[in-house]
């Protein structure tokens, strides 16, 4: 078994045991994702060879562009307006006289940036989806570290020592999610660590780097050690399927696109205020149109792939629709207001619950499969869900009825 810890020496999976048995079961019972899921990748390379770009500029790119379109278009309102009339004139003419010039320089820009993206396109690990990303598994890490510094630096009143039974309850956790799936390249190519926070907020999340937090709050959200291993498998499937570079690199390309427009909105509008609620009115656009809907597709990618690397730890894949069910009762109490970062650019409970239902047959088939022990059946965690409604609604009536006394 490999370490986990906050800052003790760890133990990645590629100088442990990598190489001894994983659960191979046949390719059909994955459906429906291809997968590669059972073929053991031996090697170790960790990312592709390109251009190096400062991966702090993939960080930066959405504050970066906004100050240089403000900057530039602004500059070029100031100018315009403090330029005498023969001048502007003169300007106008210049670009009536050169307008194919900029047309075509226009047009080679577009093209520069098609090129760039068409040749960014590669397969995402194990779903096989087509996706653009100009970050590197490297970058992504290097990212990834530099936030576990910092991250660990914000909470460090709170941080659950590694001798406390609730941290061991958690690394057990953790542990049996990465042993299981320890063929894939992007769970052996890195060293985990495990930190709790002690903190109430339901949260967890998992760093490209291999740094997994868990916030106490989620562990008590979690009725069992299976609901808690859904909860991280979906967490470590994102980083499985290098979803921060994808996220990154898309969140950068957008403002890269938008750099010009922005620029010409500065330039153009009469004044400051109006160019402001502009800017303001186009990022929403964006984030609408494109970043949220890509967020949730990414999660239910990270649900799917989650679900399977919990069948594959022998987990009850069961308690994930259940969890879901769970979350979305709890959501509709008023009484209820516990914060839940986790979820806020998840797709709903409701449809998060419905896709894991649709997918939980092929699991519980892939996990036994991988030769888990059968499931009990006089148990079901989907009547949780209702117990837990009916908990709910007769606590509020009791609470309307003591208030009508
Ligand atoms: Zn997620």
């Amino acid at each position: 078994m490999f370490a986990i810890g906050n800052s003790a020496v760890r133990h990645s999976l590629c100088s442990a045991s990598r190489n001894s048995p994983v659960c191979s079961p046949s390719k059909n019972s994955f459906y429906p994702l291809k997968t590669s899921f059972g073929n053991v990748t031996r090697s170790f390379a960790t990312s592709q060879k390109r251009a190096a770009v400062p991966p702090i500029l993939f960080v930066i790119a959405k504050p970066l562009a906004r100050i240089i379109s403000l900057v530039i278009g602004r500059g070029a309102r100031k100018w315009w307006t403090r330029l005498p009339e023969h001048k502007k004139i003169t300007f106008s003419q210049l670009y009536q006289n050169n307008k194919k010039k900029v047309y075509i320089t226009g047009g080679l820009a577009v093209g520069g940036l098609a090129l760039a993206y068409e040749s960014h396109i590669q397969e995402c690990p194990i779903t096989h989806r087509r996706r653009f990303v100009a970050l590197t598994p490297d970058q992504a890490k290097k990212i990834g570290e530099s936030n576990f510094k910092d991250i660990l630096e914000e909470h460090k009143e709170n941080i659950v020592d590694e001798t406390h039974p609730v941290y061991d309850k958690v690394a057990g956790v953790a542990n049996n999610i990465l042993k299981a799936n320890k063929d894939l390249r992007q769970i052996y190519d890195k060293t985990w660590t495990l930190t709790v926070i002690n903190d109430g907020q339901e949260n967890a999340f998992v760093l490209p780097s291999g740094n997994i937090f868990v916030f106490t709050g989620m562990i008590e959200a979690c009725e069992n050690p299976d609901e808690l291993g859904i909860v991280m498998s979906h967490e470590i499937a994102h980083v499985v399927l290098g979803h921060v570079e994808e996220k990154l690199t898309l969140t950068s390309f957008i403002q890269l696109l938008m750099l010009v427009p922005m620029a010409v909105l500065w330039a153009l509008l009469p004044n400051d205020g109006v160019a402001l609620v502009a800017n303001w009115f186009m990022d929403s656009v964006i984030d609408v149109m494109v970043e949220l809907p890509f967020s949730r597709d990414m999660e239910t990618e990270a649900d799917r792939v989650g679900l399977f690397m919990a069948a594959k730890a022998c987990i009850d894949v069961r308690e994930a629709p259940a969890f879901w069910g769970k979350m979305k009762v709890r959501s509709e109490d008023p009484l209820l207001d516990k914060e839940t970062e986790f979820s806020s650019t998840h797709p709903c409970h409701e449809t998060r619950q419905q896709t894991l239902t649709e997918m939980l047959e092929s699991a519980i088939k892939f996990r036994s499969e991988c030769g888990c022990e059968r499931l009990n059946c006089d148990y079901d965690p989907i009547k949780k869900v209702a117990a837990l409604a009916a908990f709910l609604n007769s606590r509020r009536n009791r609470m309307e009825r003591s208030r009508e006394m």
